[in-house]
């Protein structure tokens, strides 16, 4: 059986709102509740370590399922960097456009036929352990590949999305519609994995 409520560690009303809109409409019932206990310090190495921490804190304090995401982007010609990361790569955490202007410049000398890139959201899901059925850990990705522009264009969105083209697309995912970017994006993907995995639990 798959549990009703499901705690997600994350503050961000937005994303509480993107993954009960995804599982709610996939699984009618199923709850999603942001975590507000004490935060992990996440000391991973990669997306799935670090969504790990996350959800098994919010598990271990709130006795819930858990659900945790992290994400990136991550650059072919630099390895996977910024990856973990993304977020505090020009070195305070959340400056968006510190973040893409470091990036910019490290790529400025970087040809159009090598600027590809792809963000990856990963989700970790930690059952807690109930009498009779083990704890259970899975985590799921989802990858969104592009290439990267030159110049920022585009108002909405956040993070990177000025400079992020999608493959297949002529607009940056600031310039799409937040509709199309949600539908389509590297969480969209990650959020279809879990659903999958939901599925097997019942
Ligand atoms: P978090 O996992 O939500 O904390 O995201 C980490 C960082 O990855 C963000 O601060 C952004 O820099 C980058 N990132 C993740 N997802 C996206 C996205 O959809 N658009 C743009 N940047 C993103």
């Amino acid at each position: 059986m798959i549990p009703e409520t499901f705690v997600l560690a994350t503050h961000n009303a937005h994303k509480v709102a993107e993954f009960q809109h995804m599982l709610g409409a996939r699984f009618p019932g199923l709850t999603v509740v942001s975590y507000d206990g004490p935060e992990p310090i996440e000391d991973g190495t990669t997306f799935a370590e670090n969504a790990l921490i996350k959800a098994r804190a919010a598990a271990a304090h709130t006795g819930l399922p858990a659900l945790a995401d992290d994400s990136g982007l991550c650059v072919d010609v630099m390895n996977g960097s910024p990856g973990i990361f993304s977020a505090r790569w020009a070195g305070t955490r959340r400056n968006d456009v510190a973040n893409m202007t470091l990036l910019l410049e490290q790529l400025s000398d970087v040809p159009d036929a090598h600027r590809g890139a792809y963000y990856a959201c990963v989700i970790a899901l930690v059952v807690p352990a109930t009498p009779g059925s083990p704890a259970r850990e899975t985590v799921v990705e989802g990858r969104w590949r592009g290439v990267l522009e030159r110049a920022p264009r585009g108002d909405g969105g956040f993070g990177y999305d000025p400079i992020f083209v999608p493959d297949g697309a002529t607009l940056t995912a600031a310039e799409m519609a937040p509709d199309e970017k949600n539908a389509r994006s590297h969480r969209a993907i990650a959020l279809v994995e879990l659903e999958k995995v939901l599925s097997d639990l019942r």
